[in-house]
């Protein structure tokens, strides 16, 4: 509570304005700089391992390579190429 109603009051809209469209062009660039992230359900490893520890399998979700397209690349390369399958 202390602390939303400290943000809304403390600075004006503009400049809270301008934080967002920092931080959205901060995470863009960094998107299109390291457009991967690591697949969560294998934690970037590609395998996901048995109960036993021991076999392992590949991770489906990320058909092995243990990375994921982050969000903010998907959207990027949505506006940019039109009809790319990825
Ligand atoms: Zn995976």
């Amino acid at each position: 509570m202390d602390l939303m109603t400290g943000a809304a009051s403390g600075g004006s809209p503009g400049a809270v304005a301008l934080v967002a469209v920092v931080l959205a062009a901060g995470y863009a660039l960094a998107c299109a700089i390291y457009p991967f992230t690591a697949h969560g359900r294998c934690n970037g490893t590609g395998k996901l391992r048995s109960p036993s520890g021991k076999a392992w399998r590949t991770c489906r979700g990320c058909k092995g390579s243990g990375r994921k397209l982050r969000v903010g690349r998907r959207l990027f390369d949505a506006t940019t190429r039109h009809g790319r399958n990825l």
